[in-house]
């Protein structure tokens, strides 16, 4: 996929409806985004499979849902408020904003403008922090600050020994959680790959001083096959190990995976070795004790965190540009998202051949059942291969067609949208062979 084909993406989220920019009637709200009616089935899909995998699957994970806003002492513990932090330049001639550390060295040489190209127009560098700040309660004054969540790794540290003396979970042992976090990014932009507000999947994985690398690795392996599951093609994915400049100041070891996006090789996920930093900073901070006590060895320490990270809309975003294709056929191109049907928003939709002779009212019974079980979708306008082609765009796995056989054998025609085969299958067996093709 070239790199001007984001704007296929653009455009054909916002035509069918999987994302819309916020706000658009007032102008927009710049790098926040909406959800339309086949967006949230989507992310709602990623999410439970996410959780599946994470949680329901490993009786090692439990889950967690904190709130987004925490006490501001949260975020001078974990070193937000000092170090959360991007340097922010200004060209003083165009006066476009960059991050620093984004700024070829070439041009960053010279103080070059990489927009404008006037040379020493860049100023120099200001810390910027990327949290939100707000007011809780009615007057705003400094001791009411409060933060927007930049991450929600840190609702898990402050809820760690909650979930030990309420589930008893032994270490090592994971807590997992979806939730939203916003950043005040200085250059945020590729439609949702980089937003201000956006949803996390987090998961801290507590391990013993020591058996930290081997757990890591193990981490590296799961996370990065747990995107076949998705449908992903392997050869899109690859690690990337970040070097002694890039760690973040509570990571000992972090491996991103990346996508190989329109605009090149990026980060989709993150796996760190976060060490004993975090909780032990938060027992310093609240003077509680953090400690965990293992009663097979009598030992006593905090524990060391490997964390996965990755944001649910760059994965939604990664699933449609992996998934988009134009495919020439014989006598016409047709626009087709090759989702996987564990994702796909709308898992089949359901046709009569034309709108008479008891069509219609055979295709609705039918639409009806599978509505307890799926996301359908049901529709009789316009030629019957001009409501498949706009199936494939949506990314619908089946189509189900009842025609005037339907009426005389009670079979239907199923369509897969990749291959574009039909088979004919019993009316009473959809359900089933859906089931089957789903998920299994
Ligand atoms: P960067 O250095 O690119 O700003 P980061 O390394 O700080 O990002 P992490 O803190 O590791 O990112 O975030 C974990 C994951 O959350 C990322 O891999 C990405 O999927 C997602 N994420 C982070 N920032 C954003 C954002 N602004 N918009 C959308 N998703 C994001």
């Amino acid at each position: 996929m070239a790199a001007t084909d984001m704007e296929k993406i653009v455009s054909l989220s916002k035509r069918r409806g999987f994302i819309f920019q916020s706000s658009a009637i007032y102008g927009k709200l710049n790098a926040c985004y909406d959800y339309g009616p086949l967006g949230v089935e989507m992310k709602r899909n990623i999410k439970d499979i996410w959780w599946k995998s994470m949680v329901q699957e490993r009786e090692d994970i439990v889950g967690l849902d904190a709130a987004i806003l925490m006490h501001p002492r949260v975020w001078e513990a974990s070193g937000h408020v000092s170090g959360f932090t991007d340097p922010l330049v200004d060209c003083r001639h165009c006066k476009q904003r960059f991050r620093e550390d984004e700024i070829d060295p070439k041009f960053l040489e010279k103080r070059q403008c990489p927009r404008c190209g006037t040379v020493g127009s860049l100023t120099e560098a200001r810390q910027f922090n990327l949290m939100f700040k707000t007011h809780m309660g009615p007057v705003e004054e400094s001791a009411s600050v409060v933060y927007l969540r930049p991450e929600t790794a840190q609702g898990i540290y402050v809820n760690f020994k909650n979930v030990i003396d309420s589930s008893r979970m032994k270490i090592p042992f994971g807590i997992a959680q979806i939730g939203k976090a916003f950043r005040n990014e200085i250059t945020p932009g590729n439609f949702i790959f980089r937003t201000r507000e956006f949803e996390q999947a987090e998961m801290q994985f507590f391990v013993k001083p020591g058996e930290d690398e081997n757990f890591f690795e193990m981490w590296k392996e799961i996370r990065i096959n747990w995107y076949s599951r998705l449908g992903i093609k392997k050869e899109n994915l690859r690690f990337h190990q970040h070097g002694k400049d890039e760690l973040a100041h509570y990571a000992k070891a972090a491996f991103d995976i990346e996508y190989k996006y329109p605009i090149g090789w990026k980060e989709l996920e993150g796996i760190h070795n976060r060490t004993d930093f975090d909780l032990s900073k938060h027992q310093e901070f609240s003077n509680k004790d953090l400690s965990y006590f293992d009663d097979k060895t009598r030992e006593r320490f905090i524990p060391y965190v490997i964390e996965t990270s990755c944001g649910i809309d760059r994965i939604l975003l990664t699933c449609l540009v992996d998934g988009y294709e134009e495919e020439k056929l014989e006598n016409e191109t047709r626009t087709v998202l090759r989702l996987d049907p564990k994702i796909a928003p709308v898992k089949a939709a359901i046709f009569p051949l034309v709108k008479k002779d008891g069509m219609p009212e055979y295709a609705r019974k039918i639409e009806k059942d599978l509505r307890k079980s799926f996301m359908v979708f049901y529709d009789e306008t316009g030629a019957v291969g001009r409501r498949y082609r706009r199936q494939d765009e949506a990314g619908t796995p089946f189509c189900i067609t009842v025609d005037s056989q339907t009426l005389e054998d009670d079979t239907v025609t199923i369509r897969e949208r990749d291959s574009m085969q039909q088979i004919r299958i019993p009316a009473n067996g959809v359900r089933d062979e859906l089931r089957k093709r789903i998920w299994e």
